[in-house]
């Protein structure tokens, strides 16, 4: 067995191409500690079988996997893959062209199952290039791992089980080679095809590290670090070197793309240090997410999320009554709904919704919102953005909200949320102003302080 062992994880910019696959080949052959390889689909492949829910066009969803093939069919050629890898590939792509013979629309279910082909693939491709240099790696088929609840589209997963199967199926091997598996996707305790939600890949390589005892598990993307803001908004974002848990755990939850939400969880939980490079540079330097640092600055960096919903209710039953919260928070948990942020008056609740979230527009129905009328006079507010401010003691330092709001004075901000944590303040503005926003902030809290 190696000394350590370190899982890395690859997204989908990371292994777009031949060449962009090479340089993660690059990345794993300099280091043995690296021994669970978990890479995402290529680039854009998931959206592209996403829209396979969006016809029933037999041609259209043709169209569709001719685009797939291509893409990586080229790959094939381009990394003079060994006939071997091309039989592979050959397999995964016949499978993907029968399932898509069928004029029937998909439910959520058969959507799962589509979406698995995008990591499949590239996984397929991957392990040949890996084989082909030299490195003694094993495909494994995620599925058979990552176990998961039914719920399709954003599976939760099943930490014991996932322990005993990494246990009794990936330990053994890992004595002698590698492995490379497939994020995103899992299945549930039929065998049936599940994923872990958008973005799930990081997800996946936090639950195989936790499960493995892992001593770091390294996401490697298409940004050199995570950075004070997405430095696609903001060009003066700077990159982060270090960061805890609870700062990156906080800025993955209020939106920056870079981290699946619930990666930090199983880090957590393990005490696995995480580290986020550059796959396309990879000797910059990245960022460190540990459990504890000295440095803790009141405002670690900004992020944004898009498509959020604030609905407000307000009834006079509240007023001096017991239960009404409860009977709104019912509702809400009868249509699968889950709340953000919330604040509270005498007589009405406002409360926000990630209608970023896959299937979260379904979810916030009419039959909903005819639900809350019996209760309360129901207000709703879409297009908004909520912006988080994510740092330490923001619960018990003066001088953040005079400057922000000084800042902000020309800008509606529909609800603020301070003091629940002490790891950030977030405030919901319209969506088309929110850039404008975090750009202001950072160069305030952020820029001017580094300067
Ligand atoms: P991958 O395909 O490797 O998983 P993602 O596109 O999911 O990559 O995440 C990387 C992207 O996250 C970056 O290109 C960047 O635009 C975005 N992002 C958002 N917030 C941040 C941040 N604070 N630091 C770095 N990147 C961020
Ligand atoms: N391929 C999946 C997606 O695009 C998972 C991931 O890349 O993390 O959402
Ligand atoms: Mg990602």
């Amino acid at each position: 067995m190696p000394d350590l062992i370190k899982v890395a994880k690859f997204g989908g910019t990371s292994v777009a191409d031949a060449e962009a696959m090479k340089r993660c080949a690059s990345i794993i052959e300099v280091d043995r500690d690296k021994r669970v390889i978990v890479v995402s689909a290529t680039s854009g492949t998931t959206n592209l079988l996403s829209s396979l829910s969006e016809t029933e066009d037999p041609s259209e969803r043709l169209a569709v996997y001719r685009q797939i093939e291509q893409k990586h069919l080229e790959i094939l050629n381009n990394l003079n893959s060994p006939k071997e890898t091309g039989n592979n590939l050959q397999i995964v792509l016949n499978e993907l062209r029968e399932k898509i013979t069928t004029s029937e629309p998909y439910d959520i279910r058969a959507m799962d199952e589509l979406l698995s082909f995008g990591e499949r693939l590239s996984s397929t491709l991957f392990t040949g290039l890996l084989n082909d240099k030299g490195i003694d790696a094993e495909f494994i088929d995620a599925r058979d791992i990552i176990k998961t609840d039914s719920e399709f589209g954003h599976a939760e997963p099943l930490v014991d089980l996932i322990r005993k199967k990494v246990t009794d199926q990936l330990v053994p091997k890992l004595k002698t080679k590698r492995v490379v598996t497939q994020g995103f996707i899992g299945s549930d305790k039929n065998g049936t095809t599940t994923t872990l939600g958008r973005g799930g890949s990081d997800y996946s390589a936090a639950l195989l590290a936790e499960a493995l005892d892992a001593d770091v598990l390294e996401i490697w993307t298409d940004v050199n670090a995570i950075y004070s803001t997405d430095p696609r908004i903001c060009p003066e974002a700077i990159p982060i070197t270090e960061m805890t848990f609870d700062e990156a755990a906080e800025l993955s939850f209020f939106g920056a793309k870079v981290l699946h939400p619930a990666t930090l969880k199983p880090a957590i939980r393990k005490n696995i240090k995480v580290y986020v490079g550059s796959s396309i540079h990879p000797n910059q330097p990245g960022t460190w997410i540990v459990k504890n640092i000295t440095q803790k600055p009141i405002i670690r960096a900004i992020s944004l999320r898009p498509e959020q919903t604030l609905i407000t209710v307000h009834s006079l039953d509240m007023l001096h009554r017991h239960g009404f919260l409860a009977k709104l928070f019912q509702i809400l948990a009868d249509f699968n709904i889950s709340v953000d942020l919330v604040t509270t008056s005498e007589v009405s609740v406002s409360l926000t919704i990630d209608t970023n979230q896959k299937g979260m527009h379904k979810r916030l129905s009419p039959e909903m919102l005819l639900e809350l009328e019996k209760i309360a006079h129901v207000k709703v507010e879409r297009e908004l953005a909520l912006i988080a401010l994510v740092g330490n003691n923001l619960d018990s330092t003066a001088g953040v909200s005079g400057p922000l709001f000084n800042l902000l004075d020309s800008i509606n901000i529909r609800m603020i949320c301070h003091g629940a944590s002490s790891h950030n303040l977030c405030f919901l503005v319209n969506e088309s102003e929110a850039t404008g926003v975090v750009r202001k902030l950072h160069e305030h809290f952020i820029s001017k302080k580094v300067s």
